[in-house]
């Protein structure tokens, strides 16, 4: 397919539908991202080994390659007008491969900084943005050192390659190495940081178009079960000037670090209402997948839009929501058959599946969304509709469901 020559990033016209967004990666996050664009008549192109990965099997072409083939970005920049990355452990040099060919967004120096906890770290604090402490460690007696210098208990983590809590201990007693030397072998960089006993976590998506515009979806309040997302609450249960501090502070990452596209923030909330910032992501966010049944614009449609130079959509949210994702364990526990229609019984709910062949313990495989006048009656929804679908005691109704 011939290049179009129109550029939305140089102020000159929106790229038309039927122009091809390329997308890095085709897990459930670039299948939805292709789900919103290809509703506004845009073409998608998908890059990711798995021939039916999610994004795959509703993108209009799939390029076969590695996250880290550099030939393979390049081939997807030559297909494509604009670009994406739905999650940042893409080898950057293959996304700054895949740039000298296409405009690709959120730049390859927001990928750099976010993919590694230390640089992400290190630029927070570069711009006054509030972050439990930390410490860089290469080595063993850099460990035990920052275990006296900051105060315990605290959590190592690996620098790079982690996600949804996995390459992290949490360390309540200095233990002579002990964390080091087991996460070590992972990944020779690592950071210590204080752990925040945090009163909740919050999360707030914020979008950022060319011209520095930018738009903040509601805070969700996040529940995490063993470090993966579990529960996402929306809008969060804080006083509203926690939630506009929330959204202040993603519009200040956003700028600081000088995002096109999406920032996810990932926050916590202290006993004293302290605001500490625990994790960026340059794209859309499972915690931000309420937006979809919620708001007038979803992460992912706002994500295209910005990607191809239109405006941004409203933000507004219609009305309460909780989303609950769905591990394999749903399948797994009910014989590969959760009773969807049980679930789908609950008014208000809506069912999203990732189109995910096989249902491992712990693979995200779906979400529910539940929408009500009120959170609680939401929280009710969605965890009653989970439960129908597990075929097990829900725990929120207390009623026998089997
Ligand atoms: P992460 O992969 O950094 O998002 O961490 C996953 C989850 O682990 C977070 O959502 C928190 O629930 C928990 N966690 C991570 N870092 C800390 C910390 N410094 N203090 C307390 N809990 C943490």
């Amino acid at each position: 397919m011939a290049k179009l020559k129109c550029d939305p990033f140089s102020g000159g016209e929106p790229l038309p539908p039927g122009s091809t967004i390329g997308i890095i990666g085709g897990g459930q996050l670039g299948r939805m991202i292709a789900i919103a664009a290809r509703q506004m008549g845009y073409r998608v192109a998908v890059l990711d080994p798995d021939p039916d990965s999610p994004g795959a099997q509703v993108a209009d072409r799939v390029v076969e390659a590695s996250y880290n083939d550099r030939d393979g970005a390049r081939d997807l920049a030559r297909i494509s007008d604009v670009m994406t990355y739905e999650f940042e452990n893409v080898d950057a040099d293959a996304v700054e491969a895949a740039m000298e060919i296409t405009p690709l967004f959120p730049s390859g120096s927001v990928l750099r900084t976010t993919q590694n906890r230390v640089l992400e770290k290190a630029a927070l604090k570069r711009h006054g943005l509030p972050a439990a402490d930390y410490r860089a460690i290469e080595s063993e007696a850099q460990y035990l050192a920052a275990l006296s210098e900051i105060g315990g208990p605290w959590v190592l983590k690996t620098a790079t390659s982690g996600y949804d809590g996995k390459g992290q201990r949490v360390i309540r007693e200095p233990d002579g190495g002990k964390a080091y030397r087991e996460l070590k072998d992972h990944s020779p960089a690592l950071i210590l940081e204080r752990f925040v006993p945090f009163r909740l976590e919050l999360s707030v998506v914020c979008a950022r178009d060319r011209s520095g515009k930018m738009l903040t979806f509601p805070a969700s309040e996040n529940i995490h079960t063993d470090g993966v997302l579990d529960t996402s609450i929306v809008p969060a249960r804080v006083e509203p000037r926690v939630a506009e501090r929330a959204a202040d502070l993603a519009r200040s990452v956003a700028e600081a670090i000088d995002v096109t596209g999406l920032i996810a923030v990932e926050m916590f909330l202290t006993g004293d209402d302290e605001l500490l910032i625990n994790e960026l992501a340059p794209r859309p966010h499972n915690s931000g997948h309420y937006t979809i049944d919620a708001c007038r614009t979803s992460q992912f449609e706002q994500l295209a839009r910005v990607l191809c130079g239109l405006p941004m959509g409203s933000v507004e949210m219609a009305r309460p929501a909780v989303m609950v994702n769905l591990l394999g364990d749903v399948w797994t526990e009910t014989g590969g058959k959760p009773d969807w229609a049980a679930a789908l019984a609950v008014p208000g709910t809506s069912l999203h599946l990732y189109g995910k062949g096989e249902a491992r313990p712990g693979r995200k495989m779906g979400h529910i969304t539940a929408l009500a006048d009120t959170v609680e009656i939401a929280l009710d929804g969605a965890t009653l509709a989970r439960d129908l679908a597990w075929r097990r005691r829900s725990a929120r109704a207390g009623t026998p469901v089997l």
